[in-house]
C-alpha cells in the first residue's frame, strides 16, 4: 500500500484553509492509502510560541484531526518532537543540503525579511520536513499550494542522499488539490488565509463559533462588479467564496455561477455563511466529544510508537550507509 503523509504546525488555531488545503485531502485518501498524520509542533518553534498555549494548541490539534474526519484507525497520528530520531535524520540531510537551495525557499525569503532577527531554524525547518516526509517512505504529501517548493526540495534531498550512498530514500510528490490549493484571507482576498495572521477577521478558524463564522463570511471584501463569477484576477473575494462553498458542499464552481446568476453578493454571502456554519458547527460536536477524552492518549501512544520504530530504522539505514558505524 502507498503511504500518505501530511503535517500542520501549531502557530495559532487550525483555519478553514488548513481543513481544505491539508486535513480534507487526507480524509479523502486515508481508505486507498497507509496514512501517517501528526502535528508538526517543532515546526512551530522557529517564531516563539508561548509554552502553556503550545501544549494546549497540540491536543486541541489532535482532537480537531479526528473531529474532522481523521480516523484514528485508518491512520497513524503522533505529535512530531515525541520522535526524537527526525532531529537526528534532520542533520544528517542538512549535510545533503546546499546552503543556496535552502536559502531560495520562498516561505524563508519572505519570513525572513519580516523579522531582522530570524532563527536558524527558519532555514532549516524545510529539511526537517523533509526528514518527517522521507523517514517513512511516503509516496504523497498531501498540501497547499504554498508548501509545493518544500515537498519538491525533500524531493531533492533525497535524491541527492541516494546517488552519494546508495538508495535509501523513497521520491516523494506533493499532493494539490485543484480548487483547494490556496484558500484566501477574506478580508485581503490576494493573501493566503493562514493561522499565524494577526488580524483575525479574514480567517475563519475552526475554533470559531458559528456567528462569527457567518458575520465574517457577511463581511468578507468583494468588489463592486456585482456578478457571481469566477475570476481570481479581478474578482478574488467572490472566486475565494466560490471555492470554499465549492469544496464544503460539494458543487462544482459552475453550477454554483449558474445558481447564483443575476442574484445579489448579499444572497450569495448567506449561502456561503450557510455552508460554513453548519461545516463548524458538525465538526464542533464530534470535537468537544473527543478533546477530554482518554482515547486521545491511547491513539497517540499507539500513533508515536509505530512512527518512532520507522525513523529508528531509516536512521540506523542512514547511518550505515554513511560510514556512521564501528
Ligand atoms: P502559518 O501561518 O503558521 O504558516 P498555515 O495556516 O500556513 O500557518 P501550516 O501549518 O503552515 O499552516 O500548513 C499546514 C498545511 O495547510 C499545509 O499543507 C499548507 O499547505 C496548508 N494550508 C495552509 N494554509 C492554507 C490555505 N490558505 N489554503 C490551502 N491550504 C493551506
Ligand atoms: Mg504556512
Amino acid at each position: 500500500m502507498k503511504k500518505i503523509l501530511t503535517g500542520l504546525k501549531p502557530t495559532g488555531d487550525l483555519t478553514l484553509g488548513n481543513y481544505i488545503g491539508a486535513i480534507s485531502q487526507m480524509v479523502k485518501l486515508q481508505d486507498e492509502y497507509e496514512s501517517f498524520v501528526f502535528v508538526a509542533d517543532l515546526h512551530a518553534l522557529t517564531t516563539y510560541q508561548n509554552p502553556d498555549e503550545l501544549r494546549q494548541r497540540i491536543r486541541k490539534f489532535i482532537a480537531m484531526y479526528i473531529a474532522c474526519g481523521i480516523d484514528p484507525k485508518k491512520n497513524t497520528i503522533y505529535i512530531q518532537s515525541e520522535n526524537e530520531y527526525l532531529g537526528n535524520i534532520s542533520y544528517l540531510l542538512e549535510c545533503s543540503t546546499t546552503y543556496g537551495e535552502a536559502s531560495r525557499m520562498i516561505q524563508f525569503k519572505e519570513k525572513s525579511k519580516q523579522n531582522a532577527n530570524f532563527s536558524v531554524g527558519l532555514l532549516t525547518y524545510p529539511i526537517l520536513m523533509a526528514s518527517d516526509i522521507l523517514y517513512c517512505d511516503t509516496d504523497l504529501v498531501p498540501v497547499g499550494i504554498d508548501q509545493k517548493q518544500h515537498v519538491e526540495l525533500a524531493r531533492n534531498i533525497a535524491e541527492r542522499f541516494n546517488n552519494k550512498y546508495g538508495y535509501t530514500f523513497k521520491l516523494p510528490e506533493p499532493f494539490i488539490n485543484s480548487n483547494g490549493q490556496k484558500i484566501n484571507d477574506l478580508k485581503y482576498p490576494d493573501k493566503k488565509m493562514s493561522k499565524s495572521e494577526e488580524n483575525p477577521n479574514g480567517v475563519i478558524s475552526l475554533f470559531d463559533s458559528v456567528e462569527d463564522v457567518k458575520s465574517k463570511i457577511k463581511k468578507a471584501t468583494t468588489d463592486s462588479l456585482n456578478n457571481i463569477h469566477y475570476d481570481k484576477e479581478n474578482q478574488p473575494g467572490i472566486s475565494n467564496l466560490l471555492n470554499i462553498a465549492s469544496i464544503l458542499d460539494n458543487a462544482s464552481i459552475e453550477e454554483l455561477e449558474n445558481r447564483f446568476k443575476g442574484k445579489g453578493y448579499g444572497e450569495f454571502k448567506s449561502y456561503v455563511a450557510d455552508v460554513v456554519g453548519n461545516f463548524i458547527e458538525k465538526i464542533q460536536a464530534k470535537y468537544n466529544e473527543i478533546i477530554n477524552s482518554k482515547e486521545l492518549d491511547e491513539i497517540l501512544d499507539a500513533g508515536i510508537k509505530k512512527s518512532r520504530e520507522l525513523a529508528r530504522e531509516k536512521y540506523e539505514l542512514m547511518k550505515e550507509r554513511m560510514g556512521l558505524i564501528r
